[in-house]
């Protein structure tokens, strides 16, 4: 029955992206109004630290002075244009030279979309399109891992490696998923981690002979899986493949979206495992979560060959209406000026030691099964039986009452899988640290008190 709460509202105008209906229906929406810091605050002016960054991405908190001015003062300025027909905002212009810049990369070209999706989604057609320019059709192929997320559209929902996909009669044809490299759960038993690691290598060339490389256009991957639940790399991971797809001539994508800039310590989760992509793709804290924007970063090769491709058909089809978004742009110099200049990064290597320390105490309640992260992403995995990582009937939906414990504690975090995730925002203090843990600490006691 309809009231006037904004509950109601919220339910009845409003259709839900990947929420879990039965529990919202009980418990009602959580109708958010303002931040401060890392904190938010629903209607009912009740405080909720968000170990989550918004979604990954408000790691500057959600009232920074300095991103609001920038955007307020670009807004005063020139408020939207678009970057079409050899036209561009001057501020397109200085991001794309940063963002060269702070890349993996020498030098390198940028393509601007308004999300981390469509970012995926231009860089599959940029390489269907080099590769047809080059005599290649054929080569369209995609190769991505179980357990990744690359987005939600048509083309990067089917890179994304997860079966809830298929209530869309996804993938599309030629999507192809490697295996996940997550050696806790997939290694075999007596397997050691630089075998398991060497499986996974010896899958994907098999692979590539199997189908052909000249039918494969690129090799997607997170460097820590971020939506997948919080998964690096087994060791020697991205030293194991990326020579294979060398040798194949398999261009090798680093989707960023989430590791980029600073989530794992260093700008690119690529540095932090030491491997050197042929492409970047970045969205969510390029600006720090205050516009929709996503970028393809080419390095050097892909940049050359698609200036070339562009040139040979006289122009490169593709764009969106608010591509280089003037104030996009904006706000992504200063994030950028932020995450890097003012600390933000830098907090996130002085505390990620701290952050591990903590939650591994956390961890050792017995139906913890695994810790897994770096810098500030971490994932908890809950274990019926931590002997033999049996994990609880998902009847139970463990995960999901841990993350409403938290919330009904004032802390939220996000049930993945049987994982329960935490990545807070890089402004995050030590005291506030503090408070996730007791939090989280006593909501895994609860839940895990009453399912045990
Ligand atoms: C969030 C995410 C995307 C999709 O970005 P949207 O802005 O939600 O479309 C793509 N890749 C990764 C790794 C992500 O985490």
């Amino acid at each position: 029955m309809r009231d006037n709460s904004w509950e109601s509202k919220a339910d009845e105008f409003s259709l839900y992206g990947f929420t879990d209906l039965p529990s919202v229906h009980e418990r009602g929406t959580v109708v958010v109004t303002h931040g401060k810091g890392p904190y938010i605050y629903d209607t009912h002016g009740r405080q909720y630290l968000d170990a989550n960054s918004g979604l990954w991405n408000m790691v500057a908190g959600f009232d920074h002075p300095g991103l609001i001015k920038a955007a307020q003062d670009q807004y005063a300025r020139f408020p939207g244009y678009h970057a079409f027909f050899g036209r561009m905002s001057d501020q397109t212009v200085m991001l794309s030279e940063k963002l060269v810049e702070v890349s993996p990369f020498a030098s390198g070209k940028v393509f601007y979309t308004n999300s981390g999706s469509e970012a995926n989604d231009t860089m599959v057609k940029i390489l269907w399109f080099l590769h047809g320019a080059e005599g290649k059709p054929q080569k369209r192929k995609i190769l991505t891992r179980i357990n990744s997320y690359h987005g939600v559209t048509a083309v990067s929902a089917s890179m994304t490696g997860k079966p809830y996909n298929s209530v869309f009669g996804l993938p599309l044809p030629g999507f192809l998923h490697l295996g996940c490299p997550h050696y806790w759960r997939f290694g075999r038993p007596g397997e050691t981690e630089e075998q398991f690691t060497a499986r996974l290598a010896a899958e994907l060339e098999a692979t590539i002979i199997k189908e052909g490389a000249d039918t494969i256009a690129g090799f997607f991957a997170e460097p820590v899986m971020g939506a997948g639940g919080v998964i690096p790399p087994s060791k020697g991971y991205f030293q194991a493949v990326a020579p294979i797809l060398k040798k194949y001539g398999i261009p090798l994508i680093a989707d960023e979206v989430i590791c980029g800039f600073g989530r794992t310590g260093a700008t690119w989760g690529c540095e932090t495992y030491d491997f050197q992509p042929d492409a970047v793709i970045s969205s969510k804290n390029l600006t720090a979560g205050y516009f929709p924007m996503g970028a393809v970063i080419l390095g050097p090769d892909l940049a050359n060959r698609v200036q070339a491709a562009s040139e040979a058909v006289e122009e490169f089809p593709h764009g969106f209406t608010a591509s280089g978004h003037p104030v996009g742009c904006a706000i992504a110099l200063k994030a950028i000026d932020v995450i890097l200049n003012e600390g933000l990064a830098e907090n996130v290597n002085r505390l990620s030691g701290r952050m591990e320390a903590g939650l591994a105490q956390i961890a050792q309640n017995p139906n913890i099964g695994e810790l897994r992260g770096v810098g500030y992403m971490w994932a908890l995995e809950a274990v019926a039986d931590r002997a033999t990582k049996t994990p609880f009937d998902g009847k139970l939906s463990v995960s999901e009452r841990i993350a409403n414990t938290c919330t009904d504690m004032g802390l939220i975090c996000r049930p993945l899988g049987q994982s329960i995730v935490l990545c807070p925002p890089f402004i995050l203090t030590e005291a506030q640290m503090d408070e996730m843990f007791d939090k989280l600490d006593k909501a895994l006691k609860k839940v895990f008190a009453e399912v045990a």
